[in-house]
Order: C-alpha cells, then structure tokens, then sequence
C-alpha cells in the first residue's frame, strides 16, 4: 500500500523518560508504516534542553508559530532531585510554560471515552471539556524568599513614570512572596476561545475564578469573561441553544460532582492544571485524555496531559516489564495529523487520524489493554499487554480495519 504523502512538515517535539520510549514505538509501529511522515524534530530531552541552554524549547516555539502544528511529547521540569539527576547547568522552566507562554491561547482537554471504562463519578454520562487558560499566573511567577524582618511592597512604574505602590507585608521574620500577573489581551483571547469552542461543539461554558477574595485579578478575568459575551456572544448562545455560566471555583468544584457532563469547564491556568488530572483519572486513567493547545492566532500543539511516568521508565531501565498506557500520546499525533491534513487539504491524511483512534479505542473494548485499565474495567477476560505489545495490537487491529 502507498504510504499518505504529507505537504507541511509537523513540528515533532521529542521528549523524556518512558514517553520518549513509547514516542519511539507510536512512530516505528503507527506512523511510519503507513505515512511519508514528515516532521521537523525537536529534542526537548532533558539532556538537550541542558546543552542548548534551552534554546531548543524556544526555537521548537518559533517553528511551531511558522508551521502551525505541533505534536508534543511529555517532558520532565526540572526539579532539585533532576538537578543532581541530570547534571543540569541551571533548574530550567517547565517547556510546556515556555511554549505556551510564547504561543498563548488555551489548553483544551477532554476524556478518551471507551466501552468498559466508566467515569467513577457515576452521573457523568457525557465527557466534561476542560479549558485551561495557558498563559501567565503562577506558571510565569516571580519569588523571594524573604530572609528575614523587612517591608515587601507591590510596585508599578508606569511608562512615564508614575508609579502605583501597594504593601504586601510587613515582615517580622522569614517568609515567601510571590509576583503573578496576566494580560488583558491574553484574558480576552482566552474567553473568545472558550466561547467558540462552546458554539463549535454546541456545549455550554461554565467559567469559575475566586472573585470574591481576588477582588483585582480574579475579578478582571470574571468582568472581561462578561462583557466579551455580552457584546458579541450572548446572542449566538441563545440562537445555539446553550448557556453561558459563571460561579466561584469552589462552587463549580461542587457542582461539577453532581453533573451530568457534557458542557466545557473553563478554567484559570493553575485550576486547569489541576482540575484536569481529577476528571481525567476520575474517568479511568491519566492516558485517558487529549490535549491541545489553541493559540489566538490558530496554531496548535497537541501533547499527551500526563507526565513522563518516570516511576515505569526506572523500571524500564532495570529491564522490568512495563505496562504504559500510550493512548494520549497517541492521540497526540492523531490530533496533530488531522489538523495538518484539515490545513493542507490531505483527506487520506485526516482519514488516518480517525483510523488509529478508532483501532486504538477497538484494540481496548476487544479487551487488550494497559494495566492501568485493566484494574477499572468491567470487562471481563482481559489481556494485560506491556507497553510495545500494546502498541503492537492496535497495529493489528489497524491492518484489519
Ligand atoms: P506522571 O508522569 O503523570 O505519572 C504519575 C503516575 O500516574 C504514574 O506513576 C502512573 O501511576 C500514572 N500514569 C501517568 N501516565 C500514565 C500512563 N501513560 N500509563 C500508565 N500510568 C500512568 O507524573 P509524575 O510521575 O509526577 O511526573 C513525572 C515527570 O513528568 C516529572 O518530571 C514532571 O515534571 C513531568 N510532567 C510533565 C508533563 C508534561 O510534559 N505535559 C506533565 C506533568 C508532569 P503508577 O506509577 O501508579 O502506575
Ligand atoms: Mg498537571
């Protein structure tokens, strides 16, 4: 069979531990088989990111601005324990801050849904949406650790001069200060972002910040939220049908619990965080969940939403058998497929996409499947595979579809 033939180049951004095995594996057993798979390769290895002084991670960015689509791997942020691991020059920052915050936009994220998986959270019968505001607050923060007794102010200078100064504390011993801030604009694309999806995917949007205690920050983004659908989304709502609600964090906390599903939550950047690793394993497994991120300016980069799994790759390294779920990272590359094939007019390359998500979501109900899985599943008889015999189902599974 000829293989699907590519125009635009994908940016591939390789990255770390057992994802960086498993990546490998997708492209020898999925991809390359069947696509002239045509990508500009980024290391974003730990090891790299060290020796370019994280100019790789930047330079990812920019390709990612220029060719409009890009498939993540997961990577490692460093910690002190990776600083000693790895020998590292200096703790360099999370890539997946650096990239969105170069890129902006917002990180949608939804459950993998599949028969014999069920959400332990009983009343959701639809999947729930996650939008995660990709830019700014804590993941571009500022920090003092405060040594000792002194005066911590919050300071504005204006261009022209002017300055805006506040007190934060008055210390009488050591402490810790932190400095956040976002941007109106950023803001303002990311609610434009969320209403779009809501009318492209016909959901309705809840949005939840802590107003009432941030009264400045978390209001602005409650206040820009409002009036940006009240000028020019309200009614393309009421004509589609769905709503648009607002409440506190800790109530949409609450209300999401007892929810049928079906509707996008959006979220501010550390509540995505969060909140986005609760729905996925409430609904089976971290691998369970896609995720993209959608700049303002209609870029993307698709990326599994969990970690490395650091903890199956040092048994790895012992030559242990692991049993890793691939499903997100797959679904990475499929996302990343059908929208470089959607943007350069390729529907063999879109009608692959659907194929391997479909062979993979078939190889699982079949009853091969990660142990992950294997441990929630109600189906009954099921295979355990390890990670490459997974991933070579799915091929079987792929060839006689
Ligand atoms: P993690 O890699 O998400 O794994 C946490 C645990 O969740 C695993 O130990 C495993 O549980 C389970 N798990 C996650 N993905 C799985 C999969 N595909 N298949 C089966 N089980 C899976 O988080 P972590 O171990 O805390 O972090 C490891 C590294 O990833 C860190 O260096 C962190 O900085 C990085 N990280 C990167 C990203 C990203 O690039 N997007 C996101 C988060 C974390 P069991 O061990 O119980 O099997
Ligand atoms: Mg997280």
């Amino acid at each position: 069979m000829a293989k699907i033939q590519m125009k635009t180049p994908l940016v591939e951004m390789d990255g770390d531990e057992m994802t960086r095995v498993l990546w490998q594996i997708i492209k020898d057993e999925l991809l390359i088989p069947f696509i002239d798979l045509k990508t500009e390769y980024y290391d974003l290895g730990l090891e790299y990111r060290n020796e370019t002084n994280d100019q790789v991670t930047f330079d990812s960015a920019e390709a990612t601005k220029k060719y409009g689509v890009a498939v993540k791997c997961a990577t490692i942020t460093p910690n002190a324990a990776r600083m000693t691991e790895y020998d590292l020059k200096e703790m360099w920052k999370s890539p997946n801050g650096t990239i969105r915050a170069m890129l902006d936009g917002t990180v949608f994220r939804a459950p993998i849904q599949v028969k014999g998986i069920d959400p332990c959270v009983k009343n959701w019968a639809k999947p729930i949406t996650l939008a995660r505001h990709a830019y700014g607050d804590v993941y571009k923060n500022t920090e003092i650790k405060v040594p000792g007794a002194g005066k911590a102010e919050l300071v504005f200078t204006a261009e022209d001069g002017t300055e805006i100064r506040k007190t934060i504390m008055d210390f009488d011993g050591p402490g810790i200060i932190q400095g956040i801030h976002n941007k109106d604009k950023s803001i303002e694309s990311f609610a434009r972002s969320c209403f779009n999806y809501a009318l492209d995917t016909k959901q309705d949007l809840w949005f939840a910040t802590k107003d009432t205690i941030s009264k400045i920050y978390d209001h602005t983004f409650k206040d820009i939220f409002a009036d940006i659908f009240e000028a020019e989304y309200k009614e393309k709502f009421d004509a589609a049908g769905i709503e648009y609600f607002y409440t506190l964090i800790d109530d949409a906390v609450a209300r999401v619990m007892k929810a049928k599903g079906g509707f996008i939550w959006a979220c501010k950047n550390y509540d995505g965080d969060v909140m986005s690793d609760m729905v996925s394993s409430a609904c089976g497994s971290l691998a369970m969940m896609t995720s993209v991120l959608v700049s303002p300016s209609g870029v993307y980069e698709y990326e599994a939403a969990h970690g490395t799994v650091q903890r199956h790759y040092y048994k790895h390294l012992k030559g242990e058998e692991t049993s890793t779920n691939s499903v997100a990272t797959i679904f990475a590359w499929t996302g990343a497929l059908r929208k470089r094939g959607e943007m350069d007019d390729i529907p063999e390359l879109m009608e692959f996409a659907d194929k391997l998500e479909k062979a993979t979501l078939s190889t699982i109900e079949s009853g091969k499947m990660t142990k992950d899985l294997a441990l929630i599943t109600s189906l009954e008889n099921v295979t355990v595979l390890n990670s490459q015999d997974f991933i070579k189902a799915i091929r079987e599974t792929l060839e006689n579809s």
